[in-house]
């Protein structure tokens, strides 16, 4: 609910958009916990071991006061939370989205620590969030926002502290705007700070893509284990932004029917395979996915969560979490579900999942791809050297196909799903470096 308005000391009205009540929404705090304590009780882990490594270790909490182009001030709410910083400086993105909770902030983060973890590069997790819907802001209220927030949050971040990077309504332009008001407040010129900059700025090369490349990374091995041909097989994607939009097009690439895709403003099949890049060019005209369907052989589904039931070989989530919950997950007909969101199944749903036998690609695993170039690309910003793409995408196959495989190896082993078993391998590593650490003080 919008905070009621109130008159500041000059008399203006100070307009609120502090935030919705969280009530009515499943805890995903509560489902990674759920996550969490099934793998840690594999572990046997100790009482001891588990408090150190369960909740986060700093949350921060403000209201940003931002000048509208009419002249009135309204506030926003802002969240960082920083999980575990036992294996490195916190990493994770900043969400702009009307429904962020502290409660989704401290998911995020805790997914993070144990994403970074899965996929060995030596960071923390961390994550943030501004209560705001973006598509309300003009440009120039856009950036003041983005600005004010990297200025409130200035103390909690730095190259060796804590880097964000695009999440949810974020962008690289976003990102150039955090780099500049930190570099600029230290006169100092310090791209490591944040990822997923433009390449003008220090971006690297294949970071725009590297999430959605990742998860290709990943499905390929998946569908190799299974025995299924992935250049004959048919997709669906929900979320068509970051993730989704390069999740269609590289696995067209790799000879997949695009069946379905959809974005917050509906969902579109075709029988005979949409075809990504027109669906990218509507996007960048139209702004949203609406009105895809006056393409010959696409047509618009009545009720959007439909996509998800869709008789398809891969079901790709890349939009928010609980999309697949207790109440739809008996409908999924997809053999392999690849999580390029973030908490996109409820453990009901899991539940469900794993009896039906489908093979799930968890989110910590599945999307490491977008942190794993983030890390590099605070390696090159540290060394002022920048490798080529291809460089790039060898290191990233190579650390995603080892996650992968030792991911597996792990399932196999313990005879768990896959999401239990990066559980495993991400919270072994978390626990042997805070043991080797130990208590300061
Ligand atoms: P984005 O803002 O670029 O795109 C989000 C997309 O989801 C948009 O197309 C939006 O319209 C759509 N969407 C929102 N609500 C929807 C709904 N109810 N139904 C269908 N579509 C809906 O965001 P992104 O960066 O692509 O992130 C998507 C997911 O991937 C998030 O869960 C994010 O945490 C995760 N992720 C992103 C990255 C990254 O590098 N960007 C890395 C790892 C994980």
């Amino acid at each position: 609910m919008p905070a009621k308005n109130a008159a500041t000391k000059s008399g203006k009205k100070v307009k609120g958009h502090l935030g919705r009540h969280s009530t009515d929404k499943p805890s995903a705090f509560d489902n990674a916990l759920k996550q969490f304590e099934r793998a840690a009780e594999i572990l046997e882990l100790t009482e001891n071991q588990i408090v150190v490594i369960k909740e986060p270790r700093r949350i921060t909490e403000v209201k940003l006061p931002v000048r509208m182009d009419d002249g009135s001030i309204d506030v926003f709410k802002a969240f960082r939370v920083q999980h575990n910083v036992a294996r490195g400086p916190a990493k994770g993105g900043v969400r702009f989205h009307p429904d962020v909770t502290v409660d989704e902030v401290k998911a995020l983060a805790f997914w993070m620590t144990y994403k970074c973890a899965v996929v060995g590069i030596p960071m923390g997790g961390g994550k943030g969030g501004v209560t705001v819907d973006p598509r309300k802001l003009s440009k120039g209220e856009f950036e003041r926002l983005s600005r004010r927030y990297f200025a409130e949050m200035m103390d909690l971040f730095g190259p060796d502290r804590d880097i964000p990077a695009p999440d949810v309504n974020t962008n690289p332009q976003v990102m150039a705007w955090f780099m500049d008001t930190y570099s600029m407040h230290h006169r100092n010129h310090l791209p490591a700070v944040v990822t997923g900059k433009p390449p003008e700025i220090g971006g690297s090369a294949g970071r725009v893509s590297a999430t959605a490349q990742g998860m290709v990374y990943c499905v390929r091995k998946a569908f190799e284990h299974l025995g299924i041909d992935l250049s004959k097989a048919s997709v669906a994607v929900q979320g068509f932004g970051n993730a989704g939009s390069y999740a269609a097009r590289l696995l067209k690439r790799d000879g997949c029917i695009i069946r379905g895709i959809s974005d917050i403003d509906g969902a579109f099949v075709s029988d005979s395979g949409i075809d990504p890049g027109l669906a990218v060019k509507h996007v960048e005209q139209y702004g949203t996915l609406k009105g895809f369907d006056k393409h010959a052989h696409v047509q618009k589904l009545d009720d959007p969560m439909k996509l998800l039931e869709l008789p398809v070989d891969l079901l790709i989530p890349a939009a928010l979490e609980n999309q697949i919950t207790k109440s739809n997950a008996r409908r999924i007909k997809a053999k392999i579900i690849a999580e390029c969101a973030n908490g996109p199944c409820t453990p009901e749903a899991d539940e469900i999942l794993e009896k039906k036998k489908k093979f799930v690609i968890p989110d910590i695993l599945c999307n490491a791809g977008g942190v794993t170039v983030s890390y590099l690309e605070w390696v090159q910003n540290r060394m002022g050297y920048y490798w080529t793409e291809e460089r790039i995408q060898d290191d990233l196959k190579r650390l995603m196909e080892d996650a992968f495989a030792r991911v597996l190896q792990t399932s196999l082993k313990y005879d768990v799903p896959m999401r239990t078993a990066a559980f495993i391998v991400g919270i072994q590593r978390v626990t042997e470096a805070s043991e080797l650490r130990g208590l300061y003080a």
